[in-house]
């Protein structure tokens, strides 16, 4: 087995395509052809998760965050970045980042994962990313279940909204019954989905149109609001948090003396997704990286829980080990067992 399968599978989850515009996830360093020892999993590859793994004999770290976030000019080793790049090259370890993808996934994504920690139930993505396409396709009746088929199997979801119709065709002076599908896909799978047409549709040169509409994706976007199955009282509901999410600090705002019982989170900074949260009727919003100024904005509407950058995102390695270990058998896969929290608390 190589890199590139494991990384195929969870690009399948969360594809590269689906990262933010600043983001740098994917393969930063390595061969994707190379055999796959083993993995280790982190939030940041740094250098002392880079010795980790080749202790452990591991070939590659997968981390949320990319170690390489901006350009790099020179590799002297002069900085942390530089130093792990150099380290993971000269000791042939690989290092995968799998970040605001991640974070962009509505199933098995880093805000699913604290949803289910903090037992959240009927949640859906607080900002829905809008990167649809719709297909129309004309087909010979005979060659539409055929058809349909291929289109799911690349990546044309049915719960995206699938629907036929029988018409007329008319062609070379002929009349002929005939179908025609309308799908939803994401942007993403247009490769797919035209390849799809090629190898399986009956005519050389099928009828076909391709747009891009505004319907959000339900399944990929920013943040997630979900309920609590009892709404619990302020006070009592962060101190749950604080068990659950096993966190010795929250900074929060105001407390107003209602019931929490919406609930909105964002893994990492989630500052930007505030108005969105306020919006939809959250009575907390759960993130990290709250800067003084900005705590004003929760202007008695809501209260704003800032968990620390690290606590929020720290099960996302046993999101990965979860994914990893649920699909593959045939090599090691460890969470790593160094903190890499940059922040100490007195
Ligand atoms: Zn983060």
């Amino acid at each position: 087995m190589k890199i590139k399968d494991l990384t195929n599978y969870l690009e399948s989850i969360a594809p590269t395509a689906h990262q933010e515009s600043y983001d740098n996830a994917g393969l930063i360093v390595g061969d994707p052809n190379t055999p796959l020892k083993g993995v280790v999993i982190c939030l940041d590859a740094t250098e002392e998760v880079i010795e980790e793994a080749m202790k452990k004999k591991c070939n590659l770290v997968i981390a949320h965050h990319p170690i390489v976030f901006k350009g790099l000019k020179k590799l002297n080793g002069k900085n942390y970045v530089e130093r792990v790049i150099i380290k993971a090259i000269k000791n042939d370890v690989a290092i995968y980042a799998i970040h605001t993808n991640l974070d962009n996934a509505y199933h098995q994504g880093v805000n699913a994962k604290i949803a289910e920690k903090i037992g959240l139930i009927n949640t859906r993505i607080l900002v829905p990313k809008k990167n649809l396409k719709k297909l129309s396709l004309v087909t010979p009746i005979v060659a539409s279940d055929t058809l349909r088929g291929a289109l799911l199997k690349a990546g044309v979801e049915s719960e995206q909204s699938s629907y036929a119709s029988v018409g007329v065709a008319h062609q070379n002076g002929a009349s002929k019954a005939a179908v025609k599908i309308e799908v939803l896909f994401q942007a993403d799978r247009e490769r797919a989905v035209l390849k799809a047409i090629h190898n399986h549709h009956p005519l050389a040169s099928p009828t076909y149109n391709i747009q891009s509409v505004e319907n959000n994706n339900l399944r990929v976007g920013s943040g997630m609001i979900g309920e609590l199955e009892v709404p619990i009282h302020e006070k009592p509901f962060l101190k749950q948090l604080k068990r659950e999410m096993e966190i010795n600090c929250i900074r929060h705002t105001k407390l107003s003396g209602r019931k929490i019982s919406t609930v909105a989170v964002c893994g990492g900074s989630g500052s930007f997704l505030l108005p969105h949260a306020k919006a939809q009727g959250a009575d907390i919003f759960i993130t990290a990286d709250y800067k003084y100024h900005e705590f004003f904005d929760a202007d008695n509407q809501i209260v704003i829980a800032d968990i620390g950058h690290y606590e929020s995102e720290q099960f996302t390695i046993d999101l990965l080990f979860e994914i990893i270990t649920n699909k593959f058998s045939n090599f090691a896969a460890r969470c790593t067992k160094v903190n890499t929290n940059p922040i100490k608390y007195l």
